[in-house]
């Protein structure tokens, strides 16, 4: 298995941060937070969902982010040969406000995941874990390359040590790469994008934090993430179900969007050209139905007019299953805190600030577009290995 280190400084996660900024200590506070209907717990990690596929992760000490895309309404993404998308909403947060990042998630290299000012602006030695492709793309380019970054391919492991941790029971990360495919299973679709190379390799990610000894083979997981990554409902996520059939997910972080190139917005006449590649709203369901989890969030909708699958149509399908008690939604009132631990999930609103004229229980699953914060537990060690960020 590979290991990493990560080490909690305070260098700000980006290298061209404005003279005479200093980097903020803190996230955005949340606005408001959400409240599990039948669970509650002790808290002691968030998550914050940036927009698209970018979320903050803090627990123990460290911040995990995935897939960085910090582009405002109106600005444009390229995501393959003659296909480019625009933004729709902005970001909860500035990439120049982030406070210090630790790790980096990269599910693939591709522009709505890891946007140019992104990839200008990240301190090369921020350590980053993404595909082979990724990694070729930002570790192996001649010019500027970023120095710290791993692959994973599916079911690879790699055990990320947080230095200045000792004893027994040190908190530690284990990410494994989970399979994707980016493109419909079809021979001739397959080749083509070879050939084409319009749409990268993508991986998906079971992100376990826990516990262990300075001896590797020691981990026990307190909470685990399966984040989905840009993947259509394949075969190949059934192995996902079959590995992990006796070790409870979670929370499952679902890429949604129903991502169609060329754009619906490019008319009819494409149609017959048009290629879905990445879940929508029956795939959505059908992937929470497959792996099973405690909660699942949606992310990676209505954020570029690619996304033809609208979050809403997922409210829908999820209410017809008689799901709506297994997913949270998000919604544009603010930022929103989720509790959650395990064996007691739980998703609670906080108090909004008065400002916010909705009362904060209408966001429960109204299926508005928010940008949120979860905070949950790992069983057992509430507090006890929380950390000061
Ligand atoms: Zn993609
Ligand atoms: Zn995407």
């Amino acid at each position: 298995m590979k290991r990493i280190s990560i080490d909690p400084k305070d260098d700000p996660p980006t290298r061209d941060l404005p003279l005479a900024t200093s980097t903020p200590a803190q996230l955005p506070p949340a606005k408001a937070t959400k409240l599990h209907p039948s669970k509650s717990g002790e808290e002691n990690a968030t998550l914050f969902f940036v927009g698209t596929a970018t979320t903050i992760i803090e627990w123990a000490g460290i911040r995990i982010m995935t897939d960085p895309n910090f582009l405002h309404a109106g600005e444009h993404v390229h995501l393959g040969p003659g296909v480019s998308s625009e933004r729709l909403t902005n970001p909860a947060v500035d990439l120049h406000d982030l406070p210090r990042i630790d790790l980096v998630l990269l599910s693939h290299y591709h522009e709505d995941h890891f946007d140019k000012m992104v990839e200008a602006s990240l301190r090369r030695d921020l350590p980053i874990i993404t595909t082979t492709h990724g990694q070729e793309r930002l570790a192996f380019k001649k010019q500027d390359p970023f120095t710290s970054v791993c692959a994973l391919k599916p079911f690879e492991q790699i055990e990320v040590n947080i230095e200045g941790t000792e004893g027994p029971r040190q908190p530690r990360l284990r990410v494994t790469g989970m399979p994707g495919k980016h493109v419909p299973p079809k021979r001739v679709v397959e080749k083509l994008n070879a050939l084409a190379k319009a749409f990268p390799p993508t991986n998906g990610w079971m992100l376990e934090l826990g516990h262990g000894s300075s001896n590797a083979a020691d981990f026990s997981c307190g909470y685990r993430i399966y984040i989905s990554g840009d993947t259509l409902m394949v075969d190949e996520l059934r192995e996902i179900s079959k590995r992990y059939a006796d070790q409870r997910i979670d929370l499952m972080l679902v890429h949604l969007g129903g991502t169609t190139i060329p754009s619906p917005l490019v008319g009819r006449l494409m149609e017959p050209l048009a290629l879905t590649v990445t879940m929508d709203a029956g795939q959505g369901l059908q992937l929470i139905q497959l792996i099973q989890p405690d909660v699942t969030i949606p992310i990676h909708y209505d954020d570029y007019d690619v996304f033809a699958s609208p979050l809403e149509d997922f409210r829908r399908n999820v209410e017809a299953a008689g799901l709506l008690n297994k997913v949270v939604f998000l919604d544009h009132i603010g930022f929103l805190s989720v509790q959650l631990s395990p064996g007691r999930v739980g998703l609670g609103l906080r108090r909004a600030p008065s400002h916010i004229s909705t009362p904060p229980f209408l966001a429960w699953g109204m299926g508005l577009h928010t940008r949120i914060m979860i905070y949950f537990a790992l069983s057992g060690s509430f507090g006890e290995f929380g950390g000061s960020l």
